[in-house]
């Protein structure tokens, strides 16, 4: 098998799952989650120190392909990218009265004392960005600007792997307009939006009302994905389907209905929260527009997050097994490996460039398969270790090159790891069935 071929070679990929094989640096007691062990054993990631970690390339490549489905729908409403600093002058979060309640804020001085910290969400910097700009029109709102980037707490606990860490990826979007009405219209779009994206990525989700905390402002939602280890509980109510934090709710009775007796409490843990703020920030930190009377008003927020490196470990910590790491189809860092004989044995003198040419077929010929299709070549290793290992891995479809290859029309074991099915294809009836 040709290495430089730029094909995705597992034997080329750093840390696959044979370098792999034990949860490296990590004590027993660090391990918290089936996805965060998963993770580590067959790396996805690695812990630098507690609470942050390396994406390995594999993680990468699960990253990625979330950032592509945020950044296609934040392009659907208007969403504009940017990226905000992580170094943040702690003036600002005196400014907005958020400096008193600094538990998780990682804060540090520079050489000449002056008082920064490492910035756990971005409202504050968002706003002084729109004060720096002046007092524009009217005509230039509503503005919508998001962004991919690093965030920092001093968590309590972190722990869970990539679902709680001090350091993490999130998207959060701040937006703003000029009256509550707009404001609000834009709140639902926003909302809508985040549906859009939680339907993508394919896990189940619960849409529920949340808690605005420190954060401030009268409305919230949260997004939720039911687990058992999940640090949230979501109360379900079955009479009405009154949905909410139990922080929000008591739990003795349905807020809304007042029902007692059918009330549900779950785990779950939280993927995404959307604010609506209103003035809280703009105010403060003047965030102003030049009204059609040309005077200048404060501008209505909205702020809008989800944790991109948690919802990668939540998904497959609701999809997995003990064993197996599960990836909803959307994420899988490939969706399809195929493992050719292994070396020296009969079938591999029978099967030459077989592999390689199903491989150019479906990254040809198949849309969304481009990048996607994986090549085993740790040829060195049985078919059956390599078989268990890409089940362990979770790739939806394993074909495997075996002695039916060198058939007068060749055919594939095909494998449909999802249905749990097994079928013996022609390389077209394959591409078909994908
Ligand atoms: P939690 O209740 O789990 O502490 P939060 O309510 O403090 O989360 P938000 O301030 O609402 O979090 O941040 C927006 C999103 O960022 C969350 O919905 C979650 O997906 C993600 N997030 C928050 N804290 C962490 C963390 N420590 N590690 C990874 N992701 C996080
Ligand atoms: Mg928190
Ligand atoms: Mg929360
Ligand atoms: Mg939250």
């Amino acid at each position: 098998m040709s290495v430089n071929s730029g094909r995705h070679c597992l034997s080329k990929i750093f840390q696959p799952v044979t370098i792999v094989s034990k949860t490296a640096n990590l004590g027993r007691q660090d391990v918290t989650s089936k996805s965060q062990r998963l993770m580590l054993e067959l790396g996805i990631i690695q812990q630098a120190v507690p609470g942050c970690f390396h994406f390995l390339p594999l993680g990468m490549k699960s990253l990625e392909k979330l950032i592509r489905i945020v950044d296609s729908e934040m392009l659907k409403i208007e969403g504009q990218k940017v990226m905000f600093p992580g170094l943040i002058d702690s003036k600002l979060w005196k400014t907005s009265g958020r400096l008193e309640d600094s538990s998780e804020l990682f804060q540090l001085k520079d050489r000449h004392n002056h008082d920064y910290l490492l910035s756990p969400t971005h409202e504050e910097v968002a706003s002084e960005l729109i004060s720096r700009l002046g007092h524009i029109s009217y005509k230039h709102y509503p503005l919508r600007l998001y962004q991919i980037t690093v965030k920092y707490r001093d968590e309590l606990k972190p722990r869970f792997g990539l679902m709680r860490g001090r350091e993490f990826l999130m998207k959060d979007m701040y937006s703003f307009d000029t009256d509550v009405h707009s404001a609000r219209k834009t709140y639902e779009e926003v909302c809508q939006c985040y549906d859009s994206i939680f339907k993508k990525i394919g896990v189940g989700f619960l849409k529920v009302l949340g808690t605005s905390g420190t954060m401030g402002g009268n409305l919230s939602h949260e997004y939720h994905y039911l687990a058992h280890v999940g640090e949230d509980r979501i109360l379900l109510c079955q009479n009405c389907n009154y949905l909410a934090n139990v922080q929000l709710s008591g739990s003795c009775k349905c807020p809304k209905c007042g029902e007692q007796t059918k009330l549900d409490i779950k785990n779950s843990i939280e993927v995404g929260h959307t604010f609506f703020l209103g003035v809280k920030y703009s105010k403060s930190l003047k965030a102003h527009f030049l009204s059609k009377n040309a005077k200048p008003e404060v501008l209505q927020m909205g702020s809008y997050g989800m944790g991109l490196s948690r919802l990668i470990a939540a998904s497959v910590e609701v999809l997995s097994t003990e064993q197996e790491m599960r990836w909803p189809d959307s994420l899988a860092p490939y969706n399809i490996v195929i493992l050719p004989p292994k070396a020296g044995s009969k079938e591999e003198a029978k099967t030459k460039n077989i592999a390689e040419k199903l491989y150019v077929a479906l990254e040809g010929q198949i849309e969304g398969l481009k990048d996607n299709v994986l090549l085993d070549d740790r040829l060195s290793l049985t078919l059956g270790r390599r078989f268990l290992d890409a089940k362990r891995v979770g790739y939806r479809y394993i074909v495997v090159i075996n002695k039916r290859a060198a058939d007068v029309v060749p055919l594939f074991e095909f494998n449909d790891i999802k249905t749990n099915t097994r079928l013996y294809l022609s390389e077209n009836e394959l591409l078909t069935y994908i």
